[in-house]
């Protein structure tokens, strides 16, 4: 028998009951959900009549499509539950009566007084190629089948009660000595100063195109993420996929890359100040900048004005707020913000005190409101970010 990786499955629920609406296919996205956990790549989810020719062809199909094939239902002992019928018919073998599985069923029916149903027999039924999953709250085994070509049909109660046990404690066992799914390896990348489209075009179509390793690119409401997800046939090498494709984005991310992973805005800027303290004073943000750095050790001082204030009418000189900030702190950094509405967006003046070091820049964020505010607040942390990387900070290593 071959020894194939199992990287890729059909799911095939059958029932009548399914495929008249009258219960819903719950079986199919719990398992969907399982094995994307093993790193099997499900190709379909199916429901099926109660009808042997559609069985049949839809396992037959399966097989010729994907490594491992489930079906749950049609394993009960009325005429009507024909998934053994139809797995054997698509492996071309006949069934018997297993004498061990009889045994069993008979046990079940004596234990309780009673003579088991001679239609319960076809539940003891084995092909040459299939193994029984022991079933101990209820009258179905399960059937696990290997095909030559080293494919593998799994059959499962349809019953979730007892679809379930037997999944959890039989089959996903056995898929899992068999060498199941692949590896994933995956890295996100967290830019500013650019937006979805204008990092589409800097990537190139090309790249974002392929398939593995891929790149996609997510509008987050603080960056624009750039993932970066590959598999392979083991962990390092899915990983060595990730790590090239960001070595080959490097010189063209580089002026953008502020995080990685899950790290936030105060994280980066945090590793920025190397020790260093900040102090802010934001005006027309409704204090989302002091809100966006968060709890952060190094910000020892943060005032919101409103934009109404005497204080901030009289005074309009971000710069000459950036270095009060700063010295009222007694902080090496002052950063002072003010955002205005300003023909359906935010006019965003932002001032830097550095060590001394004064700086004033302009910028628009897209709307007004709560958005504008936000991003009024998200350009100031990016501009800080960009001037605490402009040269070596003074007196400290960084
Ligand atoms: P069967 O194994 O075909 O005799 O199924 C017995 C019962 O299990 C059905 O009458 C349904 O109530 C339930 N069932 C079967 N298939 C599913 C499924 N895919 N999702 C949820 N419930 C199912
Ligand atoms: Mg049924």
């Amino acid at each position: 028998m071959t020894e194939r990786r199992l990287t890729t499955a059909i799911l095939l629920a059958v029932g009548t009951e399914l495929t008249v609406g009258e219960t819903r296919d719950t079986n199919g996205g719990d398992l969907a959900r399982e094995l994307t956990a093993l790193g099997v790549e499900v190709l379909r989810l199916a429901a099926l009549p109660d009808d042997l020719a559609a069985v049949t062809a839809g396992i037959s199909d399966a097989l010729a499509a994907a490594d491992i094939v489930v079906t749950t239902g049609g394993l009960g002992p009325t005429p009507d539950d024909l998934t053994r019928e139809a797995i054997a018919a698509a492996c071309g073998e006949v069934p018997t009566v297993d004498a061990g599985l009889e045994a069993w069923l008979r046990d079940l029916y004596t234990r309780r007084g009673l003579e088991m149903p001679p239609s319960n027999r076809k539940q003891a039924w084995l092909i040459p190629s299939a193994r029984p999953l022991p079933n101990p709250v209820g009258t179905a085994p399960g059937w696990w089948v290997d095909r030559p070509d080293g494919r593998v049909v799994v059959a499962l109660p349809g019953p979730p009660r007892e679809m379930t046990p037997m999944w959890r404690n039989e089959a996903r066992p056995r898929l899992g000595t068999r060498g199941v799914g692949v590896d994933r390896a995956a890295a996100t990348l967290r830019l500013t100063g650019i937006g979805e489209s204008a990092l589409a075009d800097l990537l190139g179509e090309a790249r974002l195109r392929t398939a593995n390793p891929q790149v996609a690119t997510y509008a987050r409401h603080d960056a624009v993420d750039l993932r970066v997800s590959a598999t392979a046939a083991d962990g390092p090498a899915a990983a060595a996929l990730v790590d090239r494709a960001i070595a080959e984005m490097g010189p063209l991310l580089a002026p953008y890359l502020f995080a990685r992973g899950d790290e936030t805005w105060s994280d980066a800027i945090g590793a920025r100040l190397a020790g260093r303290s900040l102090a802010l004073v934001e005006i027309g943000t409704g204090g989302q900048l002091g809100g966006l750095l968060g709890a952060a050790p190094w910000l020892l001082f943060a005032e919101t004005l409103a934009p109404t204030t005497p204080l901030a009418r009289r005074h309009r000189d971000m710069a000459a707020y950036a270095r009060r900030v700063r010295e009222i702190a007694g902080v090496e950094i002052g950063l002072a913000v003010r955002a205005r509405e300003r023909a359906g967006d935010m006019a965003v003046t932002i001032a830097t005190d550095i060590e001394g070091l004064v700086a004033r820049t302009t910028r628009t964020a897209f709307l007004t409101g709560d958005q504008g505010r936000r991003r009024a607040a998200l350009a100031a942390a990016a501009e800080l970010w960009r001037r605490l990387g402009d040269g070596a900070p003074k007196g400290r290593a960084s």
